[in-house]
Order: structure tokens, then C-alpha cells, then sequence
């Protein structure tokens, strides 16, 4: 019997946490990320903004007017690129396989690294390294899929 062990890591809001390193101030504030145009829509919002009912995707002027008193960022796509890469080095440097999902999204195959529980240490430790590189909230799980081989 064969295991395999996937560990999924998901940036929290991480638009939002990319502006919050770059400006403080906005930590604790509903924070929208989009334009303000009449089509805009939301790319992304705190936690705070979320208390509100707005998530993603949704028209910004929707969002507005259930948080009008957030905190609206255009954006700024080449930082978050940036950052996501810096994700993508810190999970490098430990892991020959791992995918970068979407640019907040990323899977890592630790089959045969470990047993079980070494494995979820070692990616407690991961997360917590690529937390402190990049100043970055991280999610994780792990995920143990079964398959059965007959040689
Ligand atoms: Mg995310």
C-alpha cells in the first residue's frame, strides 16, 4: 500500500495582507482591493471587509455600499507577483515537487518523506519559514490520499 501525502498552503486575503506590509495602517480596517469605477470589481478584502458581506468578485460599488466606510486600494498586481515568488522560493528551497496553484495557492507532494505525523510537523515547520521570510499569513492542510498498488 502506497500513500500519498499533499499539502496544500493558501495565503489568508492575500492582497490585503501584501498592502497591510506596506502600510500598517490599514491592519484591523476593512480594505477592499479594486478600482472604483462603475464595473470594478472587488479582487480581494480583509477579514474586516468580509464581517460586512462583501467578498470577492463582487461589484465594488455593491461592496461599497455594505462597507461604505472601507478602505479602497487599486491594487498592484507586480508586488503581489513578487510576493507569490517569494512564496514559491521559501516552499522551493524544502520541496523538489511542489505546484504553484494560482498566485495565492500552492501544493507540495511530501509522498514518502516521512510517517504521518512527521510529515505534518515538517509542514507546520514549512509554513512557519515561509511565514517569517515573507511576513505572509499562511494556511495550510494536509491532505493523505490512499492508493493501493499492486506490483
Ligand atoms: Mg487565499
Amino acid at each position: 500500500m502506497f500513500e500519498r501525502a499533499i499539502l496544500h498552503m493558501d495565503l489568508d486575503a492575500f492582497f490585503v495582507s501584501v498592502e497591510c506590509l506596506q502600510n500598517n495602517a490599514l491592519r484591523g480596517k476593512p480594505v477592499l482591493i479594486g478600482g472604483r469605477s462603475g464595473r470594478s470589481v472587488v479582487a480581494s478584502c480583509s477579514y474586516e471587509a468580509r464581517r460586512f458581506g462583501v467578498h470577492s468578485a463582487m461589484p465594488m460599488r455593491m461592496a461599497l455600499r455594505l462597507c461604505p466606510d472601507a478602505v479602497v486600494i487599486r491594487g498592484d498586481m507586480e508586488s503581489y507577483s513578487r510576493y507569490s515568488d517569494l512564496v514559491a522560493e521559501g516552499i522551493a528551497d524544502d520541496v523538489p515537487l511542489y505546484e504553484k496553484a494560482s498566485i495565492d495557492e500552492f501544493y507540495a507532494d511530501l509522498t514518502g518523506m516521512d510517517q504521518h505525523f512527521g510529515c505534518w510537523q515538517w509542514s507546520c515547520a514549512l509554513r512557519q519559514k515561509v511565514m517569517q521570510e515573507t511576513g505572509l499569513p499562511i494556511s495550510m492542510g494536509l491532505s493523505f490520499n490512499k492508493l493501493v498498488s499492486k506490483v
